[in-house]
């Protein structure tokens, strides 16, 4: 996808500051955080939104759930905790149309999540 974010960044072309990175999955510092700690994970495979997932996604998603605990793990907030969301098109404010994982952690959020 010519035209997206996120896949400028998998390229190279637009530079982030990488947390893991395997063949299917890149993790980087969201550029505009919203919590101490705050990571965007994505497949390297172009998919636009959760709408757009398929069977075939099925082995990804799983690894990207192996990779978020295995992120957690390393960077140390795998115990206190952390909230993983995924805004999912127009009423979510989903604002890049490739797929990700917001990691928030790094303090106490309140029960609220829908703003
Ligand atoms: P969403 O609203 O769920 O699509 O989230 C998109 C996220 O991407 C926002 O939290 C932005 O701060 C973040 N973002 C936008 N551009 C960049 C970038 N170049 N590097 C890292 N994060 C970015
Ligand atoms: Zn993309």
């Amino acid at each position: 996808m010519e035209d997206c974010l996120f896949c400028k960044i998998v390229k190279g072309e637009i530079p982030s500051n990488k947390v893991y990175e395997d063949e299917d999955i890149l993790a980087f510092y969201d550029i505009n955080p919203a919590t101490p700690i705050h990571i965007l994970v994505i497949p390297k495979k172009h998919i636009a939104t959760h709408n757009d997932l398929t069977d075939e996604d099925s082995e990804l998603m799983a690894k990207m759930h192996r990779v978020i605990n295995q992120i957690a793990e390393e960077k140390g907030f795998k115990e206190k905790g952390y909230r993983l969301i995924m805004n999912c098109g127009e009423d979510s404010g989903q604002e890049v149309k490739h797929l990700h994982f917001h990691i928030l952690a790094g303090k106490k959020m309140g029960p609220k999540i829908i703003g």
